[in-house]
């Protein structure tokens, strides 16, 4: 059999733990043996980062901006522990956010869907997409404390000296403030994130705000929105048979409870930080949920929501199997080799993405799961195996 030819190579970055072991049985068992694999190889892993001053990352995101698609492996983000644990020469910042402001991206997030795991929102047919924001509001805050009675204001000072004034509070006692901002190009850049990933899935698009409350900072992610689908995307939207919706954020709330799903949820950096959390635990599993950077100019990122599952780690150092869920990063893969193919019109390979998400699909369907799914899956004969059992199944069916 000869094997799926690609032209442009990937950029690939490899992490750390339990998922570069995971990552290189995807590449063994499901990839290479049907495609002829062409990436361009960065070791993100820990040790490499602190070898190169971190320069390696830095590397690879400019290379992905330059070749378009990247597929990228669960990474630490080293805290205090993990400086002991590496003999690491500085606290490294985390990889994903250095990729995020050289990308300047949204991230999108959606839970991959199997027959006999139900989500506990019943309604629920289709996967929902949240795009969340990515920069600024409280993320990047300045907060105060205040001791007792006094004048809070905002002031803006410009170059030439001009200032603008708002008083915020007059205070009688001690309390809190906090000021926060956003930049009309930031919004924009999400903006045109947003609208340019429903185009791709042929999705609506839904966005919402508090602009009732804030008429100012939220009414102007309403404004920016609206003026860059009116100009750039409208004519799109109406082509491909899908719309833009936009309603407030408790409104849309509750719509997103009882619909089916099946659309993209633009979401403030606050919005998207809790209910990416909300959607994975109610859809059942972090392990089932697929993540993907994308740029303003259409640049991708793909990769899993999970991190590098340490505990998992520490039982494969000991000699053990273990039962990881391979499934998100194996669709990182998929779907950064479906969206080369797109790009270098190159349909064998595109097919075989979506063959490997089905033979993925198949596979839970028949009852054979890691383990983390062994509570969630309703089936008459469940079989639970190790990692490399399971994506040995996966490949069975190619
Ligand atoms: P985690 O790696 O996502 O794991 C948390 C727990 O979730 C695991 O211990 C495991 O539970 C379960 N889990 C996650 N993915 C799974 C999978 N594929 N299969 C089965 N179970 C899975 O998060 P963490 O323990 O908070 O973080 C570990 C490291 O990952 C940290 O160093 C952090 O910096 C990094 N991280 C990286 C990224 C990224 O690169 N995008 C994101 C988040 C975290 P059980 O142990 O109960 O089985
Ligand atoms: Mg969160």
């Amino acid at each position: 059999m000869s094997k799926i030819v690609m032209k442009t190579p990937l950029v690939e970055m490899d992490g750390d733990e339990m998922t570069r072991i995971i990552w290189q049985q995807i590449k063994d068992i499901v990839i290479q043996p049907f495609v002829d694999l062409k990436t361009e190889y960065f070791d993100l892993s820990l040790v490499n980062r602190d070898l190169t001053d971190d320069q390696v990352t830095v590397d690879s995101a400019n290379r992905t901006r330059e070749l378009g698609v990247a597929v990228k492996c669960a990474t630490i983000t080293p805290n205090a522990q993990r400086m002991e644990e590496y003999s690491l020469k500085k606290m490294w910042k985390s990889p994903n956010g250095t990729i995020r402001a050289i990308l300047d991206g949204t991230v999108f997030r959606a839970p991959i869907l199997v027959d006999g795991i139900t989500p506990f929102v019943s309604s629920w047919k289709k996967p929902i997409t949240i795009a969340r924001h990515a920069y600024g509001d409280i993320y990047r805050d300045a907060e105060m404390t205040v001791s007792g009675p006094s004048t809070a204001e905002l002031i803006v000072t410009y170059p030439n000296g001009q200032t603008q004034i708002k008083k915020i509070h007059e205070f009688s006692g001690p309390g809190i403030i906090l000021g926060m901002h956003n930049t009309d190009e930031s919004i924009g850049a999400f903006a045109r994130s947003c609208f340019r990933f429903a185009l791709d899935v042929a999705q609506d698009l839904w966005f919402a705000t508090k602009d009732t409350i804030s008429k100012t900072y939220d009414h102007r992610f309403k404004d920016i929105f609206q003026e860059i689908y009116n100009k750039e995307f409208q004519t799109l939207f109406e082509k491909a048979g899908i719309s833009y919706f936009y309603t407030l954020i408790d409104d849309v709330v509750a719509r997103v409870m009882r619909s089916e799903g099946g659309f993209v949820w633009a979401c403030k950096n606050y919005d998207g930080d809790v209910m990416s959390d909300m959607l994975a635990s109610a859809c059942g599993s972090l392990a089932m949920m697929t993540s993907v950077l994308v740029s303003p100019d259409g640049k991708y990122e793909y990769e899993a929501a999970h991190g590098t599952v340490t505990r998992h780690y520490y039982r494969h150092l000991k000699g053990e199997a273990t039962s990881t869920n391979p499934i998100a990063t194996l669709f990182a893969w998929t779907g950064a080799l479906r969206k080369r193919a797109q790009l270098d019109s190159l349909p064998d390979l595109e097919d075989f993405a979506n063959r490997v998400e089905k033979a993925s699909i198949d596979t839970i369907g028949s009852g054979m799961i890691t383990k983390d799914l062994d509570a969630l899956l309703d089936h008459p004969n469940k079989m639970t195996v190790n990692t490399s059992e399971f994506l040995k199944n996966i490949a069975s069916r190619l």
